[in-house]
């Protein structure tokens, strides 16, 4: 084998909640990660080079060792010390910088290639475990479905899969660092924590509706106050159908859940043609395990 093409999915957060700042500035999360359909592609080559070649359709991204590509492919590369390298081509679709894990994701899909391509033979609880110093969502985008995240986010329990529903997801034309809103928010002046257990048992019995009135993000507090265009939208899905709607992560991305795929038409087009967001996507919620 020669080439491999990957799908790097995006995730979407049910609820998110931090429980308190750790010493070293790590903050410890409970949070219901969802994947959904919603990907960018990878394809990669080697090559006889020992070399890691970055090519990506967004002309901001870097293509270096800044790149979460580059990053998970030397860490095997380093481990395995292969004498070959690898071509990388990044085609993003995942909105950057979103709140969506779209680089931990695609970290996720090069350390899945590369294990396959050169036949290093690690499991997926291996490609886990190595893949943390990446990025803390890096294990979950190995895993993919439905899982609550713990720890710093690489605790990962298995949840059965989310109920069908309709995922339209809407960001405005800003870009949210990670960063700034961790370092903007007050663990001990949180007003109102999201039922993260409620939602596991809802979760677990397989009921939607129990599920999205347990949605909540401690987050939005930091980042609506900044950017109140996600109010906006928000406002915008609930009036057009969402059974609920919330900021990922840590924004600015905004995603409407919704039962009735007519509906959730009708309030994409009612987004798209909205001056406050610059992008739009109806999707579905993706269950399958790596
Ligand atoms: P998360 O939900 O994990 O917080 P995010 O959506 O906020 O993720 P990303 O899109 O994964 O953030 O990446 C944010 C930053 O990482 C960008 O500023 C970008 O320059 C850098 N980056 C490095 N590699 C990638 C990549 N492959 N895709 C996107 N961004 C990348």
């Amino acid at each position: 084998m020669e080439q491999i093409k990957l799908k790097a999915l995006a995730k979407i957060n049910l609820g998110l909640d931090v429980v308190r700042k750790r010493e070293d500035g790590y903050h410890e999360v409970r949070m219901i990660m969802q994947t959904i359909n919603m990907y960018d592609k990878i394809a990669i080559k080697k090559i006889k080079e020992n070399a890691i070649k970055v090519k990506t359709n967004l002309y901001y991204l870097p293509n270096n060792e800044n790149n979460l590509v580059y990053k998970a492919a030397k860490l095997l590369m380093d481990e395995f010390e292969l004498e070959q390298g690898v071509s990388i081509d990044l085609e993003k679709y995942i909105p950057v910088a979103a709140g969506m894990a779209g680089g931990s994701s695609d970290a996720a899909a090069v350390l899945m290639g590369v294990n396959k391509l050169f036949k290093l033979g690690l499991s997926k609880k291996q490609l886990m475990e190595r893949s943390v110093v990446i990025g803390a969502d890096v294990p979950y985008c190995i895993m993919r479905g439905t899982a609550l995240a713990e720890g710093i986010g690489e605790k990962l329990t298995p949840l059965k899969p989310m109920p069908k529903c309709y995922i339209l997801i809407a960001k405005p034309g800003i870009s949210v660092s990670t960063k700034f809103v961790y370092g903007n928010l007050k663990v001990d002046e949180i007003k109102v924590h999201p039922d993260i257990d409620g939602m596991v048992e809802a979760i677990e019995e397989g009921n939607l509706t129990d599920i999205t009135k347990r949605m909540g993000n401690v987050l939005e507090e930091v980042t609506i106050k900044e950017y109140p265009v996600i109010q906006e939208i928000k406002n915008i899905m609930q009036e057009n159908g969402a059974i609920n709607a919330m900021m990922s992560g840590s924004g600015p991305t905004v995603f409407g859940i919704f039962t009735e795929y007519e509906k959730a038409q009708k309030a994409h087009l009612i987004l798209n043609s909205s001056n406050q967001v610059k992008q739009t996507y109806l999707t579905s919620v993706y269950n399958n395990r790596r």
